[in-house]
């Protein structure tokens, strides 16, 4: 027997690569990038192993060390979180022979059948190695006769069945399967630069940011506080948030700044309709030396055009023009119900609806102005020392290490 074949006291797993697969002459580095990801995150259970062979992505793990259904879900669930795999499937291995494959799927249907009570199937099949003697259609006709014999109380139907039984014929091995999982697609993390994400405890920028490294981008966060005027409680949900994205993100490094000073300031020497907007722009420029100082090709932010009135066009241009580094939006054209169900589809929603103090809602201006003019707030920025601001606040980071949750 060899390494990698299957025995009884293991699960199979195949993971199919997305996007990775279109990528031309640098396919092996992101189909390397992507095993390594997929290694990583199986690190914590014991017996599994994953590799890559013939285009494809094996993850075989031990029943026993990972025993029942929860454990092969487990491992499906950390696998679904590699940004990068398009879709995954259960399955069975077998000897590249009609006999063995015949076996296998009788074996696989009499589960099937125990587990789900399944009364109909059908079986498709493919024929990846064309010097395999039986044609595709024939193949699913042996086999679907195999199963028939096999599991007397299965009946096909070739339109509607419970299971559809997938025969993937290879040079070396064959598979079973019946489902594909869908995963989220994106491309491998670390293929796409570095972005500093600005996270607060909403409901929008842990979306962001998940998009963000959904394109295979690294992470680094910044979150600003308005301590004693927001909690200490709050700045743990946020974290606890932060904690949420990097399960598919991994661990990030996030800067917590005190904005209290500056807000301080500008609600002394600025006209309050003015006071969010100039919040925000401090804001971005924090982020952005944060963002030079560690290596970040750009900043990333939840806003989302015209939910707010800071996120008018003419707020978001003013926003804009404090900082040179380019600013990612990527939730900017989506509507608020759109984001709230990707939360939900991600696992942030229920953290982000926790009722904690955001430091935006500390001087929050009655009338905020909804279409700012540049030329005003910089009139306005120009009473107060902004450099000398922003380099205290940097100046005074908490850094804090967000492991996966
Ligand atoms: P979110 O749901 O992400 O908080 P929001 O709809 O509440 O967004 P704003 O409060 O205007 O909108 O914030 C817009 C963006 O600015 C946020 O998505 C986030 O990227 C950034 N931001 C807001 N508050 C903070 C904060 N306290 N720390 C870091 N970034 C923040
Ligand atoms: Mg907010």
């Amino acid at each position: 027997m060899t390494d990698n074949q299957q025995t009884n006291n293991e699960y199979i797993f195949i993971v199919r690569c997305g996007e990775v697969a279109l990528k031309g002459m640098n396919k092996p580095y992101f189909e390397r990038m992507l095993l390594d990801r997929i290694k990583k995150l199986l690190k914590k259970f014991d017996g599994v192993k994953a590799y890559r062979h013939e285009g494809l992505i094996y993850v075989r793990a031990d029943k026993e060390l990972n025993p029942g259904a929860e454990g092969k879900q487990a491992i499906l669930k950390e696998i679904g979180k590699v940004f990068g795999v398009a879709s995954i499937s259960p399955a069975m291995e077998c000897e590249s022979t009609m006999e063995d494959i015949g076996r296998k799927a009788v074996e696989y249907m009499m589960e099937a059948i125990e587990e789900r009570g399944v009364k109909t199937f059908k079986v498709e099949a493919k024929r990846a190695d064309k010097n395999f003697p039986v044609k595709s259609p024939d193949i699913a006709r042996q086999i679907g006769a195999a199963v028939l014999k096999g599991c007397k109380v299965l009946k096909v139907d070739v339109h509607e069945p419970d299971v559809r039984l997938f025969v993937d014929v290879r040079h070396d091995k064959s598979y079973v399967y019946q489902d594909k999982i869908p995963g989220f697609g994106g491309l491998p993390l670390g293929t796409n630069g570095k972005g500093m994400s600005l996270l607060s405890g909403g409901i929008d920028s842990p979306v962001s940011t998940w998009m963000m490294a959904k394109r295979g981008m690294l992470i680094e966060a910044v979150h600003f506080h308005s301590f004693p005027y927001t909690s200490q409680r709050a700045q743990e949900k946020v974290e606890e948030l932060a904690s949420l994205v990097a399960t598919y993100c991994g661990r990030f490094r996030m800067h917590v700044i005190n904005l209290l000073p500056i807000q301080e300031q500008i609600v002394q020497n600025c006209p309050e309709e003015e006071t969010t907007i100039l919040v925000r722009r401090f804001m971005m420029r924090i982020a952005e030396e944060l963002a030079r100082a560690n290596d970040c090709n750009m900043l990333i932010t939840g806003e989302n055009l015209g939910q707010v009135a800071s996120q008018t066009a003419e707020a978001l241009v003013v926003t804009d023009a404090s900082v040179s580094m380019p600013v990612m939006r990527p939730l900017i054209g989506m509507d608020k119900t759109d984001i709230m169900d990707l939360a939900q589809e991600i696992g942030t929603y229920e953290k982000s609806i926790e009722p904690y103090e955001d430091c935006c809602t500390v001087f929050l201006p009655k009338h905020p102005s909804t279409k700012p003019k540049l030329e005003k707030i910089l009139q306005s920025e120009a009473k107060l020392d902004c450099e000398g601001l922003i380099k205290a606040a940097v100046e005074s980071e908490e850094i804090i290490e967000i492991r996966p949750a």
